[in-house]
């Protein structure tokens, strides 16, 4: 029986309470929303690949020494995060012209933009999540000069890294949404990566085909959905299937004779 507190429920996500103070267990879930869940659908099987993509990124970019709120995975479904206090920004980081800046400023879908363009939308789902401005958040004191500065050195950062990990794997990636928490480590207050990064946060094109590899293809009813999000897995090797086999690899186990059986220094 699953008596765990549920700390926060939201559309792709539930947050319970964790082992240890300071400490949230991140379940995934299968349903998939778009249009400020106006549309909604269960794809069976979701969850547990975006829990394996988003970890496999987190790590990574932990790897690189960006801080994040990743901890371990727990199971299928679920990771074990720090607690953090989220900034309501969804920071958005865009290489190519698609979807609302596509709409919004004319241009067309595919363009690469002149640069990598960062924006801040207000998390408020009474209000669909309005795009803001660096003025809107410090005049209302969802963050501060520093933290901005500080959030848009890591955005660029968690950038450059996806559009090289993703090109590895001729995948272009042509736009994502990230949040970040405030994490307090002694008397030091850090800004942290929360949240998740999966193809239901991120557009994710083909090198070749320009396939969408992503949530654009449940918005747009496309089909195929889970099929693009296991692909996404497959080719990053995060799919259990395409894990190389455990166990079954020669293993040097004989001993040196001449040295009593004790193997060699
Ligand atoms: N995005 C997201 N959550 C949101 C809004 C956007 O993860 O609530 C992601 C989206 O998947 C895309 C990027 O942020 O990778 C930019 O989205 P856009 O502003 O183009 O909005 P959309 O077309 O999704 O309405």
């Amino acid at each position: 029986m699953n008596r765990r507190r549920r700390i926060y429920e939201g559309k792709a996500k539930i947050l319970y309470e964790g082992p240890e103070p300071g400490t949230l267990i991140q379940h995934f879930k299968d349903d998939a929303t778009a249009f400020n869940a106006k549309k909604h659908a269960q794809i069976d099987g979701k969850g547990a690949i975006n829990n394996r993509i988003s970890e496999f990124v987190f790590e990574k970019l932990g790897e690189i020494g960006v801080p994040t709120h990743f901890i371990r995975r727990l199971n299928m479904r679920e990771q074990l995060i720090r607690e953090v206090e989220i900034i309501p920004l969804e920071v958005v980081v865009r290489n190519v012209a698609a979807g609302s800046i596509a709409e919004r400023l004319g241009l067309e879908e595919g363009t690469q933009l002149p640069r990598s363009i960062i924006e801040f939308y207000y998390k408020n789902d009474e209000l669909s999540d309005p795009m803001v401005s660096e003025e809107h958040i410090t005049a209302f004191g969802w963050s501060s000069p520093q933290e901005i500065d500080e959030i848009m050195s890591l955005a660029l950062r968690v950038n450059d890294f996806m559009v090289g990990l993703f090109l590895g794997v001729g995948i272009r990636l042509v736009d994502f949404k990230i949040e970040f928490g405030r994490l307090w480590e002694g008397d030091i207050l850090r800004i942290v990566l929360a949240d998740e990064i999966s193809p239901d946060s991120c557009r994710l094109w083909d090198v070749e085909t320009n396939d969408k590899l992503d949530k654009d293809r449940f918005r747009r009813d496309m089909g195929n959905v889970l099929e693009a999000y296991q692909e996404v897995a497959r080719r990053l090797g995060v799919l259990n299937e395409t894990r190389p086999p455990q166990g079954i690899v020669p293993v040097l186990v004989a001993s040196n004779p001449e040295k009593g059986g004790k193997s060699a220094p």
